[in-house]
């Protein structure tokens, strides 16, 4: 549940992200918006049953161009109207105009949604630039000219992003767009040593602001293998080779271990929270909530 607050006789529930991470680490987990009617239920039997272990917020993908905005749209306003949780919406710059994206942000709004996680987001098959934004930071200032005060979140890579010339310029336009920004949530990784090493480039730079690990519980190590190979994620291929070998139901537990695992230890190294990448699927999350001490 949002952390109510009391201000003068009125109850306050506590949704801006900004706000629940002063409060102490959160939970949060990360969805994507369903393509057809099975997968919406699957999506929906999930929220119900995440619920329980009441998660300081979620998050809903989007896709770029296309309706990609819409269907986002549409999962966030519902989570932010029906649930006892706030949703954020993640919102792509990339082949979207500045007037696009400002109507986008008053209908947000208009639905009392606060938090907005600023991307760029990938072209389609690596085509063209198009519309009016290249960076994310470009998003970020138009997020926070907003009347709404949304709180604003943005991307980080530990393991540096894969478009980055070096490192160095990787961590000075991390740092330039986080001091616009509330906080970050990181591509997944596998090695807590990454997630330190990010923090402590962005503290000699100068930039304190939270960064919550984003952790992947390898569930379906094929696809994610994928998924490393375009974010430029590191995989660990003893854990991979054992998460292959296992069948599905043995696969659920020990992958849930494993990300336990790593997520107790960024909680150690001051992990202002953690983020649960879930595939739209609970069971590995439950598990790996009941492991943490949060
Ligand atoms: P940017 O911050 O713009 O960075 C992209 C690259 O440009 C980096 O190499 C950076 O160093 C460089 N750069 C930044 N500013 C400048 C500058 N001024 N001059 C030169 N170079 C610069 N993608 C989706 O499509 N939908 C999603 O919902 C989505 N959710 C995500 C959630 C999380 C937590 C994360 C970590 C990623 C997500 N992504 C999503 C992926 C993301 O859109 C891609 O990684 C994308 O390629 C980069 O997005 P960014 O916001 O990090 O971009």
């Amino acid at each position: 549940m949002p952390t109510p607050h009391r201000k003068g006789h009125t109850l306050l529930l506590v949704e801006r992200i900004v706000d629940l991470l002063a409060d102490g680490p959160t939970l949060s987990f990360e969805f994507f918006p369903p393509t057809d009617e099975v997968a919406a239920k699957q999506l929906d039997d999930t929220l119900d049953e995440l619920a329980g272990l009441s998660p300081s917020f979620v998050s809903v993908t989007c896709g770029v161009g296309g309706d990609g905005h819409d269907r986002t749209h549409d999962i966030v306003t519902g989570i932010c109207r029906d649930r006892p949780f706030p949703a954020m919406a993640h919102l792509t710059c990339v082949g979207h105009t500045r007037q696009g994206v400002a109507a986008l942000l008053d209908d947000y709004a208009s639905a009392g949604v606060v938090n907005i996680l600023a991307l760029a987001g990938d072209p389609p098959d690596g085509s063209a630039i198009s519309g009016d934004f290249r960076y994310a930071s470009e998003l970020v200032e138009v997020v926070r000219a907003h009347p709404a005060d949304f709180s604003v979140g943005v991307a980080a890579h530990p393991e540096v992003h894969p478009r980055s010339v070096d490192r160095d310029s990787d961590r000075q336009f991390l740092a330039a767009k986080l001091s616009q920004a509330d906080f970050a949530i990181t591509q997944f990784f596998f090695d807590p040593a990454d997630y330190v090493q990010l923090c402590n480039e962005l503290a000699d730079l100068g930039c304190r602001r939270p960064v919550i690990p984003g952790v992947m519980p390898v569930i379906w190590p094929k696809s994610i293998r994928r998924f490393a190979d375009m974010n430029g994620s590191t995989v660990p291929e003893a854990l991979f080779a054992r998460l292959e070998s296992l069948l599905a139901s043995d696969r659920i537990t020990a992958a849930a271990e494993s990300a336990a695992e790593l997520s107790q230890s960024l909680l150690d190294a001051g992990a202002p929270g953690i983020h649960l990448y879930t595939l739209n699927r609970s069971e590995a999350s439950i598990q790996i909530a009941e492991q943490l001490s949060l």
